[in-house]
């Protein structure tokens, strides 16, 4: 592969010699030459490996002896280097005059930005300082947008997700949110689905805190809370700017969220995320957030919540029958015999036997009785039903199918999603049935697969989410 190439050229020239036997990508610990080799370009090769190898996040956490430098890789840290003690200072300095902090001031938290190229690679991170008794702990946030303008398709929704997504995205407005914690690939779906709407035709406006990526033909607005520019702010002068489509970053806040339904129904399509862990979840936060019942029911097009679960390396994996609970769950969600699934093993072209993210949905389409039900003020219970009875593929179901699939485990899933929550346990499922009825026989033939795989390689790196951690 050629990022292997690049992993090693980069790499190996400042290493010591005993280490570089061992620069495979499932071992991440590196020794540098600290004695002979100068702390920028040690500093730049930090984080040039760190993008090779697709981390999210370079944490320097200061200690007595030193720094311990991990990184965060399909969303778990790992060890990385152990900087020794005379390094530490000129390490963090170097740190932060890259992030254009003021180095003279160690006290109080910073924050920090670098945006340039380094070792001939485009970079662009969020740097942030604060002070610890061990000294100033760095972490620093890697923004990749490599991966957004692979489309919509290559998110991992299944087909009747993605037709649901596309039909709500095309009605003239109304609010589509995409839900989610910090890190499950929010800013990625958003991104692709404004992609798919950015034609000449349409006149798109966001506002964001932080822009994460450039998408030439949409105006953009980096929020700066500082001077008064908050998201609140920017959105009132948006609305004079003659906008199509606004993508709101991130609700927030109260006024942010009337500032949307407002926007919505005067005629524009408004997208944006919120922190909550399902379509239910998030209709009830909105209604906690004070606004007008029969507004809110008016505006909302359609709710797309997601997580993500590490993805099965497809090289390596192999197959288990399943458990007695792992049976029932099958059974109870998705009506299917599984006696078989698949599991991790190990190879050198994965982490312990996964390889990247993928995420896994739930989108739900808003109906005419389920916006009856938020304007009359029904019982949680009841829109409960009303939701998951609607033909919504809810989470559980979408990670069971794609741990048929081969794409995760269930060992993922169960990491990802509270299987007894009674938000998960659905009646409408004829959709998801067929989806796993189909690919069940998949599952029989997993050589044949690898080999599919293997042909497709570029294919499958299109799954990997982990470029945007919000
Ligand atoms: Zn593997």
């Amino acid at each position: 592969m050629n990022e292997d190439i690049l992993y090693d050229d980069i790499i190996n020239p400042i290493l010591n010699k005993e280490t570089i036997s061992n620069t495979t990508p499932t071992n991440f610990m590196k020794t540098y030459d600290y004695e002979n080799v100068a702390i920028t370009d040690i500093v730049n090769n930090i984080i040039v490996d760190s993008i090779n190898n697709k981390a999210s996040d370079i944490h320097f956490n200061p200690t007595e002896d030193g720094i311990i430098i991990r990184i965060r890789i399909d969303g778990e840290l790992r060890n990385y280097a152990n900087v020794p003690g005379y390094v530490k200072k000129n390490m963090i300095t170097r740190m932060k005059i890259l992030a254009g902090m003021n180095i003279t001031e160690s006290r109080i938290p910073q924050d920090g930005a670098i945006k340039q190229k380094i070792l001939d690679k485009d970079v662009d991170l969020r740097v942030s300082s604060l002070p610890t008794n061990m000294g100033e702990n760095i972490v620093v946030r890697i923004l990749d947008y490599s991966m957004s303008t692979q489309g919509l398709e290559t998110l991992g929704f299944n087909d009747t997700n993605l037709k649901k997504i596309i039909k709500m995205s095309e009605q003239p407005n109304g609010i589509i949110l995409v839900t989610g914690a910090t890190g499950s690939g929010k800013s990625t779906t958003v991104y692709s689905v404004l992609q798919r709407l950015n034609t000449i035709d349409r006149n798109i406006i966001t506002v964001e805190d932080p822009i994460e990526m450039n998408i030439p033909g949409i105006n953009q607005v980096q929020v700066i809370s500082d001077i008064g520019l908050t998201f609140a702010a920017c959105l009132r002068s948006i609305l004079r700017q003659d906008p199509d489509i606004i993508m709101i970053g991130e609700i927030r806040d109260d006024e942010t969220a009337k500032i949307a339904v407002r926007a919505s129904i005067t005629g524009h399509l408004v997208l944006s995320t919120i922190h909550t862990n399902t379509a239910l979840n998030t209709i009830e936060r909105l209604l906690d957030m004070n606004i007008e019942r029969y507004l809110l029911g008016t505006a909302l097009t359609g709710i797309v919540s997601q997580k993500l679960c590490k993805k099965l390396c497809p090289y390596c994996r192999g197959t288990r029958p399943t458990t007695p609970y792992e049976k029932k769950v099958f059974k109870n969600s998705l009506n299917l015999d599984i006696n078989e699934i698949y599991e991790t093993k190990s190879c050198d072209k994965c982490h312990d036997g996964y390889k990247g993210r993928i995420a896994i949905h739930e989108v739900l389409e808003i109906n005419q009785d389920i916006r009856d039900a938020i304007t009359n003020n029904i019982k949680k219970e009841e829109l409960r039903d009303l939701v998951y009875s609607s033909g919504t593929i809810n989470m559980l179901q979408d990670g069971l199918t794609k741990v048929i699939n081969g794409d995760t485990t269930f060992e993922e899933l169960v990491k990802a999603i509270d299987i007894d929550d009674s938000d998960l346990t659905s009646k409408g499922l004829t959709e998801s049935l067929e989806i796993a009825e189909k690919n069940k026989n998949i599952l029989i033939d997993n050589e044949n697969i690898k080999k599919i795989v293997e042909k497709n390689d570029s294919d499958y790196e299109v799954f990997d989410l982990d470029f945007l951690n919000n």
